[in-house]
């Protein structure tokens, strides 16, 4: 069979290849060795195989949205720790819902991440969010300058 299916293990697109081949880079730039991956389906048929790649891709955008990578997903984090931190009136319960939803979106947080958080809220400073955070003991120091909720 000179052809087969594969599915990038990174952004988890299927991909066309041939069987022959040693790696293939994905349009998401991953380089994948062919021997490292299972391949799908095999054919001989390129018109069969074209056929599959876009079924199989059609398929996983269908169940859920195009992988869009870290950097988006943390910037979302931001805007979403922002909207949980508008929704709460008290300002120390304010500050933890920060807290929680950056250590939940990234494990730990940093002043920058605070600033980010700050620039969304407009009207806090980063340095006032950490000292509530810090005085309210509701995050801990895992090291210098990273936060964790606790
Ligand atoms: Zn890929």
């Amino acid at each position: 069979m000179k052809y087969g299916v594969i599915v990038c293990p990174k952004c988890g697109m299927a991909k066309g290849v041939e069987a022959a081949k040693k790696t293939t880079t994905c349009q998401c730039g991953r380089e994948i060795e062919l021997s490292h991956v299972r391949l799908q389906l095999r054919t001989d048929s390129p018109l069969e195989l074209a056929k599959s790649v876009a079924d199989a891709n059609a398929s996983i955008r269908g169940g859920k949205p195009m992988p869009t990578g870290k950097k988006r997903g943390r910037r979302d984090a931001y805007s979403f720790a922002a909207e949980a931190a508008r929704q709460v009136r008290d300002p120390i319960e304010r500050v933890k819902a920060v807290s929680e939803v950056l250590t939940k979106a990234k494990g730990e947080f940093t002043m920058d991440d605070l600033r980010r958080v700050a620039t969304i809220l407009g009207k806090e400073e980063a340095e006032d969010l950490l000292a509530r955070l810090l005085e309210h003991n509701l995050v801990y120091e895992t090291s210098a300058g990273v936060y964790r909720a606790v």
